[in-house]
């Protein structure tokens, strides 16, 4: 089965509009993941890129009811905070399934329900049209309409979800690793084995998009932040056989020269491992194919 992956917003931490960014693009963490016989979709957090995939689901649904699954990695504000805005929610008869971890002992529903509390948003989650069902990520497997999701628990503050995602008749399947500190630097209480089961969780992935917020000279200065550099993100994906790297994540402070740079150097690194590695930045519009 043939997927189409599209990234709608691929900055971290907070949105960057602006002319500086207009290339790379501004809004945080969204990714669409869709069947290209059948039309199903799945999503990949709720960042403020899934404003306009929200637009883009209601216009192709024309007046048919949306069905859709979204998985969170964490509930980050730059992982949520264009849910709100997410048009879905607003028609009548459209079903909306979020998956996610519970963050320590906080389900998942309170922290969308207070995202969504009349003092900081005029629509309640109870109140919207559609109809939103919180699953809480129990196993480490699981399907959604379509694909096969496996996760496993990445070194990020807060209980950080990677996804891998398999077309449920067969194909390439695409990993989404983000906000993942790769080095040394923090305390997340992973076990010691953590390195290694992330490799075979990633093994052999055709498409792995991963955090690569810094580059080497800013992460001495970030370690214990929970994220990466682009070189670990390069290492990490010609270790575990990747054919592409989608780097993700970019630091609010890079502009699209700074980008332009980090993605040079980023395959400079690549051609040293010797693999056949294609590297690139996630970029918002861009679509690829599995
Ligand atoms: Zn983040
Ligand atoms: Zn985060």
């Amino acid at each position: 089965m043939t997927t189409r992956v599209t990234f709608w917003g691929g900055r971290g931490s907070i949105p960057t509009p602006g002319p500086g960014t207009a290339r790379y693009g501004g809004n945080t963490a969204c990714v669409s993941l869709e069947s290209e016989d059948d039309g199903r979709l799945v999503i990949l957090d709720a960042g403020t890129g899934i404003r306009l995939l929200g637009h883009e689901i209601v216009r192709r649904a024309e007046r048919g009811a949306v069905s859709v699954d979204l998985l969170l990695s964490h509930t980050h504000w730059d992982h949520i905070q264009g849910l709100p805005f997410f048009a879905p929610f607003f028609g009548k008869g459209n079903v909306v399934r979020i998956w996610g971890a519970r963050q320590g002992d906080v389900d998942l529903e309170i922290i969308l329900r207070q995202q969504m509390h009349p003092v900081v948003f005029p629509v309640p989650l109870d109140e919207l049209a559609a109809t939103p069902k919180v699953e809480h990520v129990k196993g480490s497997e699981f399907t959604v309409d379509g694909f096969s999701v496996c996760t496993t628990r990445l070194r990020h503050p807060g209980h950080t979800l990677a996804y891998r995602l398999t077309p449920v008749g067969g194909g390439a399947s695409m990993a989404y690793v983000t906000d993942n500190e790769l080095g040394r630097g923090g305390d997340y209480g992973e076990p010691p084995t953590w390195r290694r089961d992330l490799e075979r969780f990633l093994s052999g992935v055709d498409l792995l998009i991963h955090d690569a917020m810094f580059t080497p000279e800013e992460l001495a200065k970030h370690r214990g932040w929970g994220h990466s550099s682009f070189d670990e993100a390069v290492t990490l994906a010609a270790a575990v056989g990747a054919r592409r790297l989608a780097l993700f994540h970019h630091r609010p402070e890079r502009d699209d020269a700074g980008m332009d740079e980090l993605v040079a150097r980023a395959r400079e690194a690549a051609e040293t491992t010797g693999k056949r590695l294609e590297v690139f930045a996630a970029t918002e519009g861009l679509t690829l194919t599995l």
